[in-house]
């Protein structure tokens, strides 16, 4: 079964640049992978290595338990759809899909099924005449796709497919991937800066920053257990916030305390925690798990900000406020009365705070 596997792979470009930094990972059969992260991080590179259009500074590449590092592209039984599209404008969109079959000198016959067939999974048949200048980005889109079907490879790359499209057809044809991918019940490696896209398309998803894996997990596991604030930070809308702080002992009791407020972090506490006394460290939390006003004050720690915006989202609101050099946001639902320019407490569940080490920003909690 075509698994992918890349056992300690480096990449350093000519003339030093590191872009790839000893990385392990697998990806199982019919898996759809996102690698995510921010622009520059070595996303691109991770992909086109594993495509075979850039060579493997160290380590080793396996599919489906062949070593590849030194096949061709065409040798992997891999195909590719990159974010431009990559389509000839002088042919047909049923040419462009037909023609890396016909290179390969596939029968005619074998060609126009495997064109359907990739028609129809797509809904194209009615633009298979069209050449890609009269078509929209969305039909161009799919054609690449296509293209990419009717070659029946073993593992599927997206090269950041779908930012070319606006933000409502990025949308649709973000449904349309999860679905193709039921459909073809193929292995996926995707590649995207959005971490919309990789939430809602990923089985798994790997957070990556400067050429490392930050971290591996499904993307529920990312959202309630980032390892460090790096991952904490670059998952979810809005993001989450930090505030700056000391972990101190008061009477055998845990606080966390800054120059605003003292949280008595007790019950929160875990052996890690306690690990940390003395030491500045950074509270992370969601703006959902801040509250306008508790029932039960116990497990909630009180802060008192000026609201400087309200951002309205329909059944819920962002509520931003200052405290000092922290900007907090919270969610609160649309019906809770708050006026901008006022100072109200908000309430921090500190059943759902994550706390980092200052200096790496791995998680301590
Ligand atoms: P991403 O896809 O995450 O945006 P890339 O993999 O494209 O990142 O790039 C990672 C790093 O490698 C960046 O710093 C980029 O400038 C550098 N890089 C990419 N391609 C080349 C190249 N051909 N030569 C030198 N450096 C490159």
């Amino acid at each position: 079964m075509p698994e992918v596997k890349l056992i300690n792979i480096g990449k350093t470009y000519e003339g030093g640049m590191q872009a790839v930094k000893d990385i392990s990972l697998t990806i199982k059969d019919k898996e759809f992978l996102v690698l995510v992260g921010p622009s520059g991080c070595g996303k691109s590179t991770t992909l086109r290595m594993v495509a075979g259009l850039e060579e493997i500074t160290t380590g080793d590449l396996f599919i489906e338990n062949e070593k590849v590092n030194d096949l061709d592209p065409s040798q992997r039984h891999i195909a590719m759809v990159f974010q431009n599209y990559a389509l000839y404008p002088h042919m047909t969109a049923y040419q462009n899909m037909a023609f890396g079959l016909k290179i390969k000198k596939v029968p005619k016959a074998e060609i126009h099924k495997q064109v359907m067939k990739a028609a129809e999974i797509l809904n194209i048949e009615d633009i298979l005449q069209k050449k890609p200048g009269k078509m929209s980005g969305g039909q161009r889109q799919r054609i690449a796709i296509g293209r990419a079907i009717v070659r029946r490879p073993k593992v599927f790359l997206f090269d950041e497919p779908l930012s070319n499209l606006d933000a409502k057809l990025r949308g649709q044809m973000r449904i349309e991937l999860a679905k193709l991918h039921k459909k073809l019940d193929a292995t996926i490696i995707y590649v995207t800066h959005d971490q919309v896209e990789a939430m809602t398309l990923g089985d798994r998803i790997v957070v990556m920053n400067q050429g490392e894996i930050m971290q591996n997990a499904t993307p529920m596991d990312l959202y309630l257990n980032p390892n460090n604030k790096f991952v904490a930070e670059f998952i979810g809308t809005p993001k989450m916030n930090f505030i700056k702080g000391e972990i101190l002992k008061i009477d055998g009791e845990l606080f966390f305390k800054n120059n605003h407020f003292l949280f008595n972090i007790s019950k929160v506490n875990n052996q890690q925690l306690e690990n940390h006394i003395g030491k500045e460290v950074d509270l992370g939390i969601r703006a959902e798990d801040i509250y306008a006003e508790v029932g039960n004050l116990e497990n909630y720690g009180k802060v008192h900000a000026q609201i400087v915006a309200i951002e309205l989202l329909g059944n819920e609101k962002l509520i931003y406020s200052e405290l000092e050099e922290h900007q907090l946001v919270a969610k609160f639902s649309a019906e809770q009365e708050v006026q901008i320019h006022t100072t109200i407490d908000f309430y921090f569940n500190l059943n759902k705070t994550y706390f980092f080490e200052k200096e790496n920003g791995k998680r301590i909690n």
